[in-house]
């Protein structure tokens, strides 16, 4: 299935010289949607880890299917001030601006195999501070997933040492 078609380029957004990939038209399409789990789930089934950490918002989405799919629990990481308990933090960078992301200090046990997951790996930004999370909790991360990977932005340059799989590059 040509998944590219289910990907709207918004320009401009959030803001002036940003191309978004609104991925909002493949959600509300059941079969692309189940077509795009599907095939993530086909190339993270055979490596060997515990838990999959995904962040707000549209990493939840997929990583909470991919966690049923796949049979792992799912730990959320939230932007500052969303999760009840004691929290970690990361602050990084974005495409466009700062941001900070914080995981539950208990959620990852020492030695745990952790996937990272997330819709669109933009400059890695992201996902290196998801990374910098789990290891702080003492995880380690045997890969990262995205729907969607950006290559025109690098980000496999500050991910140099780890295992990127992505369903749809642009
Ligand atoms: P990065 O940190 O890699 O620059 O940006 C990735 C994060 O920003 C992800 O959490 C992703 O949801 C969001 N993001 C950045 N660019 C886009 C985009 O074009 N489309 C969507 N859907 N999310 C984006």
């Amino acid at each position: 299935m040509e998944l590219k078609k289910f990907i709207r380029d918004i320009p401009d957004f959030p803001e002036k010289g940003i191309i978004f990939r609104d991925i909002t038209p493949l959600l509300k399409d059941a079969e692309a949607f189940k077509f795009s789990i599907d095939s993530l789930s086909e190339k993270l089934k055979d490596i060997d880890f515990d838990i999959i950490v995904a962040p707000e918002a549209r990493g939840f989405i997929f990583g909470g299917a991919l966690s049923y799919k796949l049979n792992k629990g799912l730990v959320p990481v939230r932007k500052p001030g969303k999760l009840p308990y004691k929290v970690i933090s990361e602050k990084y960078s974005l495409e466009y601006g700062e941001a900070e992301l914080q995981m539950h200090i208990d959620a990852i046990s020492k030695g745990q195999k952790v996937i990272i997951f997330d819709d669109v790996l933009a400059t890695g930004g992201t996902a290196l501070s998801l990374k910098k999370l789990v290891e702080k909790s003492g995880g380690e991360v045997v890969a990262m997933s995205f729907l969607i990977e950006l290559s025109y932005l690098n980000p496999r340059k500050i991910l140099s040492n780890d295992k990127i799989i992505s369903l749809i590059v642009y």
